[in-house]
């Protein structure tokens, strides 16, 4: 036997050899990113099952997302051999519960080969319920109901158990009655809902001590990471399953909690060492992971939450590059940057080696900035992956929309026809939609021409008929347009008055408000193409792309995905006041929100091992509308030593070359036809082109990064000075705060934009 200690332990530090070690007892590893807590984690993990102290099944390990999983699994085999093969749950929450459930499931009236129904199937069934209760399901959404059953599953709250005033919220007080019932119905289906898996394992432990004392029995130990993002539910589970040993290690940050929207608890990080007396707090400080300016620069903006538990971090990786933040002047532009700059970085130059692919990657707080990164790509022949989601051009909303264009430019599109004939639904169900199809395929002609017939006849129940006609005289009638309205303002119209937008608007929840933000997204992009022929031929090509795994391909990824993973080389584009903080955390009352954004943003930078590049532009479209955007809030709150305005390729700011701009902008205020014009095209690749380096500096205000813009800019100006804006043309400073003026403007009213957006007039 070796003296030293077995390898695993080498090279780890003091604090996380402690935390490794301590194997029995409660532990709580308290740390910032890239401190090794996974590290710790999974050496742990080794050092149990190496040391003899249990079998790879008596092990529970919780991690956050499946891929962390595997992950997991592959550098304990790494460690110890083939046996990590025997760790039988490792896993989420999720998944670790469904196994559960399965053992059990007659305890809470399921049979064992219960299905789990996806969101769809939910709603439909909530849908049934609601009828048959005489509730006004246009009213009262099935999909608002789904949302309160989920939350209030999050919470450990079964239907005896909700608090009253919960159920009172929906449907004049019949939360509760509505939600026992879906659980009864769910019963007889013999399924359960995502949120069940959870719950009836708590049902199951909290009603049958033996089957509890049998998991304490076999769980000698309890792991999980990702700690600071667990709901209620997990947590009291988590309790149940560890109360008994004790022998249990959670890892966590308080600075990464950003799963609150879905009722994740940073409280249960304080219940800890309550729930678990006596357990030994850890605190690691040493981050392993980034360069010193990009842990400064992400400590420095985390400072401004306030509520944090608070902790030191350091890093003897000094020096390095600063963290860059670069304004441009739109999306496009934005995309064009990053994309060039991956390619640099992928062909090296003589101060670095090239960059593969994989170790780049692009974070996102939103799905609909994906859009242009992809097509930018495409374009280029970049090799990317879209993690833990569609791509832009796969998500349903999407295809969907291209079904209508399709459909529209061509009724020869029996695949578009399926698929939006009853989407939104208009009362044309699947057995009239398979008749049609049917009839098409025995005459031998198109579904849309089957369908003309039919409607013609008395084959249909009179309601359906009237829809289908409807639908069809729709279609005709937008084709009719084609030729006379913008690509845009023709797709905007489509999706309205095929009452698409209000399906999405009327559901209020999460994942509604991203598809219309991709949706909106769509809409700005069409205005490049001179012709709907030409925008499908786009997407045919686009979608036609080989699309097998890559090795080797640029990480593109919400913030939210990113959790736990690390890339040399990190772009956070779009930290834009409404993109990043999100209009929705701004519009909310109290910090709460904001708070966790910036959390989010905490997640981003600490992502980057080499270096982080943030980018801002100072004009997006919104649904066919420029508009002026303002630098978002965390760009201020970067510490300055730490970052650095790019000079070389940003361009932000004014100057004689926008003035050109301007003007076509008042010629176009919405979409206009010169939009897609290769004119507009050339004098916005002149003005990006031709930026100008000097105005390109950072102005210090009290020591932050205040934008990105002409040295003289502050102070330039004085209340109740006459001004000129390129697109909002004269008006009157009302206000000045930092670099930017609430204008009072003759013709557009009052707007806050960016100093250097205007000159005096
Ligand atoms: P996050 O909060 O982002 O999840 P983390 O605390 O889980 O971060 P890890 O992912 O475990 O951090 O580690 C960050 C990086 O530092 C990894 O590349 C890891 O291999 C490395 N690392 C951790 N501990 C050490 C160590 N003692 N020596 C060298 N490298 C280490
Ligand atoms: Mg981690």
């Amino acid at each position: 036997a070796r003296m030293r200690g077995p390898d695993y332990l080498d090279g780890l530090n003091t604090e996380q050899r402690q935390a490794v070690e301590a194997t029995d007892g409660p532990v709580l590893v308290l740390a910032g990113a890239g401190t090794g807590k996974t590290r710790v984690l999974t050496t742990r993990l080794a050092h149990i099952l190496a040391t003899g102290r249990a079998k790879p099944w008596e092990l529970l390990a919780v991690t956050f997302t499946n891929k962390a999983a595997r992950e997991m699994r592959e550098r304990i085999t790494h460690i110890i051999g083939p046996q990590a093969e025997g760790l039988r749950w490792l896993g989420t929450f999720h998944a670790i519960a469904a196994q559960i459930l399965r053992r059990h499931a007659e305890l809470v009236g399921l049979k064992s080969n219960y299905t789990i129904l996806d969101t769809d199937d939910q709603e439909r069934l909530i849908k049934q319920l609601l009828e048959a209760e005489n509730i006004d399901a246009k009213r009262w959404t099935p999909k608002t109901l789904a949302g309160l059953i989920d939350h209030w599953k999050n919470r450990g709250w079964t239907p005896e158990k909700l608090p009253p005033a919960e159920g009172a919220h929906f449907a004049n007080n019949k939360g509760q009655r509505l939600y026992s019932l879906y659980q009864e119905r769910l019963r007889v289906l013999n399924a359960c809902d995502f949120g069940d898996l959870l719950l009836h394992n708590l049902t199951i432990f909290l009603g049958h001590p033996d089957v509890l004392a049998d998991y304490h029995e076999r769980f000698k130990y309890v792991l999980v990471d990702e700690y600071q993002d667990t709901n209620v539910a997990q947590y009291l589970w988590l309790r149940l399953l560890a109360q008994k040993r004790q022998n249990v290690c959670c890892v966590g940050d308080d600075d990464q909690s950003i799963y609150g929207w879905r009722g994740a608890e940073v409280d249960n990080i304080l219940r800890f060492e309550r729930d678990f007396p006596g357990a030994t707090v850890i605190r690691l400080e040493r981050n392993y992971r980034s360069t010193s300016h990009i842990l400064a620069a992400a400590s420095g903006l985390i400072a401004a939450n306030k509520g944090r538990l608070g902790k030191t971090l350091w890093t003897d990786q000094n020096g390095g590059e600063k963290v860059i933040v670069r304004g441009v002047w739109d999306g496009e532009a934005e995309s064009r940057l990053i994309a060039d700059e991956i390619e640099r970085a992928h062909r090296g130059s003589t101060e670095r080696d090239p960059r593969k692919y994989r170790d780049m990657a692009i974070l996102v707080r939103a799905s609909f900035q994906m859009r242009a990164f992809e097509e930018r790509f495409v374009l280029l022949s970049i090799p990317y992956t879209v993690v833990g989601g569609p791509r832009f051009f796969e998500r349903a909303e999407i295809r969907d929309a291209h079904a209508y264009l399709r459909l529209i430019q061509s009724q020869d599109d029996d695949l578009a026809f399926e698929r939006i004939v009853n989407q939104p639904k208009r009362g044309i169900g699947d057995t009239t939609v398979q008749k049609l199809l049917q009839i098409a395929r025995l005459n031998g002609v198109t579904a849309f021409s089957a369908a003309s017939q039919l409607v013609l006849t008395d084959e249909l129940p009179a309601r359906t008929r009237t829809a289908l006609a409807n639908f069809l005289r729709d279609i005709l009638r937008w084709r009719g347009l084609v030729e006379t309205l913008p690509l845009p303002r023709l797709l905007e119209q489509v999706l309205e008055e095929a009452g698409y937008t209000d399906m999405l608007r009327l559901d209020k929840t999460p994942t509604a408000q991203t598809r219309l933000e991709n949706l909106k997204e769509l809409v700005q992009s069409v205005a490049n193409f001179e012709n709907l022929q030409a925008y499908l031929e786009h997407v045919s090509l686009v979608m036609d792309l080989d699309r097998g795994p890559q090795a080797d391909a640029v990480q593109i990824m919400t913030l939210h995905s990113a959790k736990g993973l690390e890339f040399p080389l990190v772009f956070l584009p779009g930290w834009e006041e409404g993109v990043f903080p999100s209009q929705r955390s701004i519009d909310e009352k109290g910090e709460k929100g904001l708070e966790e954004e910036r959390r989010l943003a905490y997640v981003g930078i600490t992502r980057a091992r080499e270096e982080a590049r943030i980018s801002f532009v100072a004009n997006r479209q919104v649904y066919g509308r420029w508009t002026s955007q303002l630098p978002s809030r965390f760009v201020d709150e970067l510490p300055l030593a730490n970052v650095e305005a790019s000079s070389e390729t940003g361009y932000y700011g004014g100057g004689p070359g926008m003035q050109q701009h301007g003007s076509r902008w008042d010629e176009t205020p919405s979409f206009g036809a010169g939009y897609s014009s290769p004119g507009w095209k050339r004098a916005q690749e002149r003005n990006y082109k031709g930026g100008h380096p000097g105005r390109q500096q950072v102005i210090e205000g009290e020591g932050r990064l205040v934008a990105v813009s002409e040295p003289s800019a502050s102070g330039k100006f004085q209340r109740g000075d006459r001004v000129f804006h390129q697109k909002f043309g004269y008006g009157q400073v009302k206000s000045i705060e930092g670099n930017k003026l609430t204008v009072a403007f003759d013709k557009a009213g009052e707007k806050k934009v960016i100093d250097s957006f205007v000159e005096k007039g």
